[in-house]
């Protein structure tokens, strides 16, 4: 069998034909795996979806209960076959719940790794290197000039900076799905134990998350008693980025305003968005974990998908690897 006779792209998403699924479809379809929660891989209306079962609650929290005709529990590690295809998920280290998804039949192995981050994260299981003949990739940070830095050398900047300015609010802009459960246990990690307030909207997540016993520490909704603007003076608040450019922003003393991605590695980015105090922290892989784990895989056959595709397709035909770009739509940067 022929790779692309197991996996496709379509306008709805990958498609395998033998099996009659879809991988993080982008519209409405009968069967669906899902690798993680973000929205542009995670919708709702499907017939049947099989994920995780933290991918399953984190699509519940978010679009109800009725997110999906019928659900399936995909159990890491357990091999499970549909119309004759055998389907495995695996840990992608991306964020709680997040998982590879590798695709069997015909002798042919293919992973599709949704997103994935290979350094370690307190707040999911870490990723884990699946051998296949094709390696699906994610290449959102697809260039050489992406390396990340050490994630605790960035959260000590934070730290830094809130002890040097004892009377202003330190408002950290982080995505509510991942993103900020990851930057609030690195600040545990760091060994801060005073209260961290977190936005309304990423109540239910971070709620969630502790549910599934990470440990985050004590948090409190950053609500501000009426005439008390002085209580968040010292403080870290944990918003969404969407907040940060409304009302709720300004309520805070002298904020200093924070932003956890990746992107922050772009100075203009950062200069655009008005941070004063850019935390380069990602839950995709750089450009040294996105080419370690093409050779970790030891695919004979790569695809790459959302990003910038053309810079990692290079290397591969380079590295003596097939690789082609899968124009796959629908996909953003949402966790960055
Ligand atoms: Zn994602
Ligand atoms: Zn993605």
């Amino acid at each position: 069998m022929k790779p692309e006779a197991l996996l496709h792209p379509t306008d709805k998403g990958l498609y395998c034909p033998p099996g009659d699924f879809f991988i993080d479809p982008v519209k409405p379809v009968g069967r669906a795996l899902i690798t993680h929660g973000h929205a542009d891989h995670a919708r709702a209306g499907h017939a049947h979806v099989m994920a995780t079962r933290e991918t399953l609650d984190i699509m519940a929290i978010r679009y109800g209960d009725n997110f999906a005709g019928a659900a399936q529990d995909a159990h890491l590690g357990e091999t499970v076959t549909i119309n004759g295809v055998t389907v495995t998920f695996h840990p992608a280290g991306h964020v709680l719940g997040s998982a590879q998804i590798a695709v069997e039949a015909g002798g042919i192995r293919i992973v599709a790794s949704g997103d994935y981050k290979r350094r370690a994260d307190p707040t999911c299981a870490g990723f884990e290197v699946v051998p296949c003949d094709v390696f699906i990739t994610e290449a959102t940070f697809g260039l050489p000039v992406f390396i990340h830095p050490d994630d605790g050398a960035e959260i000590a900047r934070l730290l830094d900076s809130v002890a040097r300015f004892p009377e202003r609010a330190h408002l950290v802009g982080a995505y509510a799905l991942g993103k900020a459960q990851r930057v609030i246990a690195l600040i545990r990690k760091a060994g801060y134990g005073e209260t961290i307030y977190i936005h309304g909207a990423m109540e239910k997540l971070c709620t969630y998350y502790q549910s599934r016993g990470i440990d985050l520490g004590p948090l409190a909704p950053a609500t501000i008693d009426k005439g008390a603007k002085d209580q968040f003076a010292g403080k870290i608040i944990v918003g969404p980025p969407s907040a940060f450019a409304d009302k709720w922003a300004r309520r805070f003393p002298d904020p200093v305003a924070c932003f956890a991605s990746g992107w922050m590695r772009v100075r203009q980015r950062a200069k655009q968005r008005g941070v004063e105090l850019p935390l380069i922290l990602s839950d995709h892989s750089d450009w040294n974990e996105l080419t370690q784990t093409i050779r970790d895989t030891g695919a004979s056959e790569v695809w790459v998908t959302h990003g910038r595709e053309e810079a990692l397709v290079r290397w591969c035909e380079l590295s003596q690897i097939r690789a082609r770009p899968l124009n796959l739509v629908g996909y953003e940067d949402e966790a960055e």
